[in-house]
């Protein structure tokens, strides 16, 4: 294998490297949008993580609802 291929070989592992890193786009560097579907027209991924903190993650709940949530008992419980 001569120096060349081996070169192209190393970017072309980073580009796939980079893919698999990155969670906003598909497995051939196109953006997804928040469907999780390429948006349309097509947009190559830069692979970036966003560093403002108004993009969040989306798959983290802003709230998580605590639906067990219970009042806590009261002396004063009328079923008592
Ligand atoms: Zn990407």
């Amino acid at each position: 294998m001569s120096r060349r291929r081996v070169i192209e070989k190393a970017a072309r592992e980073e580009r796939a490297s980079a893919i698999r890193r990155c969670r906003r786009c598909d497995p051939c560097g196109w953006l997804l949008g928040p469907d999780r579907t390429p948006i349309d027209p097509a947009v190559r991924c830069t692979h970036r993580t966003p560093t403002s903190p108004a993009v969040r993650d989306i798959t983290v709940p802003i709230h998580e609802p605590d639906l067990y949530y219970q009042p806590p008992h009261s002396p004063t419980d009328p079923e008592d």
